[in-house]
């Protein structure tokens, strides 16, 4: 097993006192922290590698520009790719889901098809409402049901030669719910629809390989595998990308540019118009070989320790009613306490140096389906431990009588 004392001694935040308390950092789902070898490389970037890539004779010009390769190539082994030029840098996962959106989106017809599911973040939503209203498309739902699983059978009956693409959440951030998405992927490519996978939640949590899933599109956020913010990936296959017309114009992403015509630069290079976030890049190959050096048996083992404690302790609490209950799930409990308000405890939490998210998470059509308008939530990482539960459940323990007289 993991030594996760070691682990967290490589995250320099979680020394960290909130309001003269130790911090518990149950805010996952919604940004990782970065261990000491992320923020080291970014650091240095900075300190003595500073310099534009891809134009430059001058040696910082190469070295960044290796440096900022070298990290795009750890990303395409670490996910299985088969090319380096497959691995897109982005913005992070809208910034990828509007790429493929805006670009794929404009080889849609009217009348074609696209499914989502019913537990997609916004982020999975949004993007493909514009485009149906700008294509003249149809959005398809797949329905989830009580316990906050996709209810599969009904996909199944949407899916038709019109579908053109299916868009779906590899794991719910608001739920915790792993979709199937092996199954997804064989079920579309069988109508002939290509399949977008958002990974936001998967990366840091279970091992992900995209030749073996065959998806399409996977889109993640470094933010949220202990790399930095403003950085991502959309991987997409060679043949698709190829086919598809760029998304923004601009240096970089041409090969000539007259006045009146311009000829597009080859994979990646086509999709990263303008300067990128180089330095993001380069902490999101040392946050993938952080990655690297973890055993992905023993992460999911641990998070699915940490969920199962965390659960049995809660379930104890009067009036707790759990949001999300999939036979599989991961690294999410959502929950509400009858008669509290989720913010007040988000808040006393936090007096208390306890990092939890409270609201709907991004996920509205998930709230309205329970009828509620928001939920706690904690979300676990590797870092997190069984006595970090233990003085969350105390905490929930002191807050309760506080707020109910
Ligand atoms: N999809 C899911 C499932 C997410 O959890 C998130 C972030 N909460 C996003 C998409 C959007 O990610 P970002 O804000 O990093 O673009």
């Amino acid at each position: 097993m993991m030594d996760i004392q070691k682990i967290r001694s490589q995250f320099p935040i979680l020394e960290e006192k909130i309001h003269g308390k130790p911090l518990v950092y149950f805010d996952n789902g919604a940004t990782t922290q970065k261990p000491l070898s992320v923020i080291n490389r970014i650091e240095n970037y900075y300190t003595k590698e500073n310099a534009n890539i891809h134009r430059g004779v001058h040696t910082l010009s190469q070295e960044a520009t290796t440096a900022y390769e070298n990290a795009r190539n750890t990303i395409q082994t670490y996910i299985g790719a088969q090319h380096n030029h497959e691995i897109i840098f982005t913005k992070g996962t809208t910034d990828g889901i509007n790429l493929v959106a805006n670009s794929f989106g404009e080889l849609l017809k009217p009348g074609d098809e696209i499914i989502i599911s019913a537990m997609e973040h916004h982020s999975n939503i949004v993007p493909w409402q514009m485009l149906c209203e700008r294509k003249g498309c149809k959005l398809r739902i797949i329905p989830m049901n009580a316990k906050g699983e996709l209810e599969l059978e009904v996909f199944e009956r949407l899916l038709s030669e019109r579908t053109k693409l299916v868009a779906v959440t590899h794991i719910s951030n608001s739920l915790g719910t792993v979709n199937d998405v092996e199954q997804i992927i064989k079920k579309s490519h069988a109508v002939g629809a290509k399949v977008l996978i958002d990974g936001a939640q998967s990366i840091q949590h279970i091992k992900v390989d995209v030749q073996a899933l065959d998806c399409d599109f996977y889109v993640f956020s470094g933010h949220k595998l202990f790399g930095p913010t403003g950085i991502g990936v959309l991987y997409g296959k060679e043949a698709l990308l190829n086919n598809m017309p760029p998304y923004q114009g601009g240096g970089d992403m041409i090969k000539e540019v007259t006045l009146t015509k311009t000829t597009y630069n080859d994979l990646p290079h086509k999709f990263e118009a303008g300067t990128p976030n180089i330095a993001g890049g380069i902490g999101l190959g040392t946050a993938f070989e952080f990655l690297n050096s973890l055993n992905m048996d023993d992460v999911v083992a641990h998070e699915q320790e940490l969920l199962n404690y965390a659960t049995q302790a809660l379930t104890k609490i009067e009036g707790i009613q759990f949001y999300g209950e999939a036979a599989n799930k991961t690294s999410v409990i959502s929950f509400l306490i009858e008669g509290l308000h989720p913010y007040d405890v988000g808040t006393l939490l936090d007096k208390m140096g306890i990092a939890v998210r409270t609201g709907h998470h991004c996920t509205q059509p998930v709230m309205d389906q329970f009828k509620i308008p928001g939920t706690i939530r904690a979300s676990f990482a590797i870092y997190n431990t069984k006595e970090e539960v233990d003085i969350f459940i105390k905490a929930l323990e002191r807050i309760i009588p506080i707020l109910k007289n």
